[in-house]
């Protein structure tokens, strides 16, 4: 398994489906970023396995539907975005995919990533479900929070419960990942859970963020010329460019609609600096830079490409009512 230190979680696991079916659902508890959802998804790939095989590369359909995340017998209901609740109209729809036959013989899993998240309307239906839930259909949940979900719902589940590991274990994932400044750090500030690291370390890419976006904003303002931010820009992935440029606009335009910051962020504060652009014109940029995110894989010459929207954006700048 990807992460070391759910070998011995993944061991039980496996014994436990050996020993019998699973009866009462499974309730996987710890902090975020300890893979939990990775291990409640390789659970269900060992019950919906023929062999319940353990092996990364087994090569059954039922495996490699899994892999391509396209089992018709894993029902996963999750937040739709990061902090979102789960509705009941997650869980109604699952039950209605239920109510048909599986698509294979043998067991159905139901997955649930972030039980917390579920509103209590959501709960109280999955808590009915999970009370009778049918034959060969097994239950999985994923916590990060013990104490936002009703205890109706957690009593009747089995609960495994995951801990951080030890720092060298942590230390050693992030080194294989490339991580070797302050990785320790990281570790500190994600309580111990390697894959939260990781997170943190990823976020010090904000940095690199704003060094663009200062560029971007001189760029705007005539300072730096176009084919100098150009040259400095090439060879950058223009995907996340794109994705980075339309997020700034995206920003600019609803704090100059709203008149005030809609988040916190380092981008914000300073593209309030060209909130002064006329928003038609910038309504008509972020066109041009969707057009952009389309086109670099058909486009040979990606310096050339981003001197054009360069151009563009110093373009609407000189020519906006300031
Ligand atoms: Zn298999």
């Amino acid at each position: 398994m990807e992460y070391p230190w759910l070998s011995s979680y993944l061991a039980n696991l496996y014994q436990s489906i050996l020993n019998k079916k699973p009866s009462s659902p499974l309730l996987i508890e710890g902090i975020a970023g300890l893979g939990k959802w990775s291990l409640a998804r390789k659970y269900g790939q060992m019950l919906l396995c023929p062999t319940h095989s353990q092996d990364e590369h087994c090569v059954c359909r039922a495996c490699q539907l899994m892999l391509s995340d396209v089992h018709p017998d894993l029902l996963a209901i999750e937040p739709e975005d990061e902090g979102k609740l789960i509705g009941v109209d997650s869980v109604r729809s699952l039950l209605n995919k239920l109510s048909l036959s599986p698509h294979c013989q043998g067991s159905r899993v139901v997955l649930v990533r972030q039980a917390e998240f579920l509103t209590i309307q959501a709960a109280n239906a999955f808590l009915k479900f999970v009370e009778e839930p049918g034959a060969n259909i097994i239950i999985a949940m994923t916590l990060d929070l013990p104490g936002k979900v009703p205890l109706t719902l957690r009593s009747r589940c089995q609960k495994m419960s995951i801990g951080a590991p030890p720092q060298d274990m942590a230390l050693e994932f992030l080194r294989g990942k490339g991580v070797t400044d302050d990785a320790v750090h990281c570790i500190k500030l994600a309580g111990g859970a390697p894959i939260r690291a990781l997170s943190i370390f990823e976020a010090n890419s904000m940095e690199r963020r704003k060094l663009f976006l200062m560029d971007w904003i001189s760029c705007g303002a005539g300072v730096l010329p176009p084919a100098l931010v150009a040259d400095r820009w090439n060879g950058l992935p223009i995907r996340e460019l794109a994705l980075w440029i339309r997020t700034w606009l995206l920003d600019t335009i609803r704090s100059t609609i709203s008149g005030e910051k809609t988040a916190p962020s380092l981008e914000l504060e300073v593209a309030g600096r060209v909130s002064d652009i006329h928003g038609d014109k910038l309504f008509e940029f972020l066109e041009l830079i969707v057009t952009m995110e389309g086109q670099y894989t058909r486009q040979l010459n990606n310096q050339m490409m981003l001197e054009f929207y360069l151009c563009k954006w110093r373009d609407i700048n000189n020519f906006s009512d300031i």
